[in-house]
């Protein structure tokens, strides 16, 4: 979801933008107009999420999938290994990438238990001679998060952030590199945020593409070439809306709220199962189950006729998912919680 306000605004600002007689959409990206939306976007970005100096916010292209391959390319000439948690789809697909270009370690895996929990500090087995750690965040489609920071002594971090990105204060000195797909908390698809330490930058592998090189895309402030102008807008005003209601504290507050609520449903249910174990549990994607697929079926099709979307699981994993990003109210929960308890008393 998006905050209504904010597609509201949007909407009013559609085919003229500020007095400019022009959308958004159709801008320049070289244009003073559209420079100082870029400009102001970064600004917003950086505040609400406290990049410190020495940092840079990059706005690009091709999604936490175009990193997976960014990363290495960029990172692992260093020492030509680096470490890799595996704990989910996403984090797994990034590791798989990674062997393409250098010793891609497996430093933590939650295989043994389905991807249900995330592997405790101690159970980290880390190479020093590691270029980065690379771990994710938020496991979007299995529901664990992370939920404390890994400590990597001098390996610097990297971390995949895209699905809890912006949900909760953040200290971005610990990393290295923070990237995420802006489609899950921040704006449309089509950005990817990347915020770098730049001292990481300009260690590039000599086959890296221009468009995938760091360094290139710092010098050029993130447009080397075109960048995705209408995401950038919109993220603006999406950082406008997270500083209206309060800033990341109280977004965080929220979604704790939020997930809290459902969690307790679901646990005190008869029918219903959480998938993540306790202490791995993700704020931002419930996932959950009955243990029986014809159940489950019922339960989606049942969601769907009282008006609710996507609560179907991700195809690898089954079972369902409720997604409740930033965006999502507290009143939508709540109906959720209801729904789930008049399911489970007549099923
Ligand atoms: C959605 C998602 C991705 C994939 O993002 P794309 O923008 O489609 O490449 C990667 N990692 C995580 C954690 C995600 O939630």
């Amino acid at each position: 979801m998006l905050p209504l306000e904010v597609l509201q605004r949007a909407g009013a600002e559609i085919t003229n933008y500020g007095g400019s007689g022009m959308s958004v959409m159709e801008m320049s990206h070289r244009s003073k107009v559209f420079q100082k939306i870029f400009d102001d976007t970064q600004a917003k970005f950086r505040k609400l999420l406290g990049v410190p100096e020495g940092y840079k916010v990059l706005f690009l292209q091709g999604g936490a999938t175009m990193q997976f391959a960014m990363v290495p390319l960029n990172l692992m000439g260093k020492t030509g290994k680096a470490d890799y948690a595996r704990t989910g789809n996403f984090a797994n697909n990034a590791h798989k990438e990674a062997k393409k270009y250098g010793e891609a370690v497996v430093a933590a895996s939650s295989e043994d238990r389905k991807w249900t929990y995330i592997p405790s500090q101690d159970q980290l087995t880390l190479s020093p001679d590691a270029s980065y750690f690379h771990y994710c965040s938020n496991n979007t489609i299995e529901g664990t998060q992370w939920q404390y920071v890994p400590e990597t002594g001098s390996v610097p971090l990297v971390c995949d952030m895209s699905s809890d990105i912006m949900s909760r204060p953040i200290d971005v000195s610990k990393y290295g590199i923070i990237y995420a797909g802006a489609q899950k908390n921040l704006a449309p698809a089509g950005l990817t945020i990347v915020i770098i330490k730049e001292e990481l930058a300009g260690h590039e592998m000599p086959i890296t593409p221009a468009i995938m090189n760091y360094k290139n895309m710092i010098d050029k402030d993130s447009m080397y070439n075109t960048p995705p102008c209408w995401p950038i807008y919109i993220l603006g005003l999406v950082c406008d809306w997270v500083e209206s209601v309060g800033g990341l504290t109280a977004v965080e507050k929220v979604n704790i709220h939020k997930a809290n609520m459902l969690y307790d449903v679901l646990d005190n249910s008869k029918l219903f199962t959480v998938a993540a174990e306790k202490g791995s549990r993700s704020f931002m994607n419930v996932t959950f189950r009955t243990g029986n697929d014809d159940l489950d079926a019922k339960f989606v099709a049942e969601s769907v006729k009282q008006g609710f979307t996507n609560l179907k699981g991700h195809r690898s994993v089954g079972g369902m998912r409720a997604s409740i990003y930033n965006a999502m109210p507290v009143e939508g929960v709540e109906k959720l919680c209801e729904f789930i308890q008049k399911f489970d008393k007549e099923n």
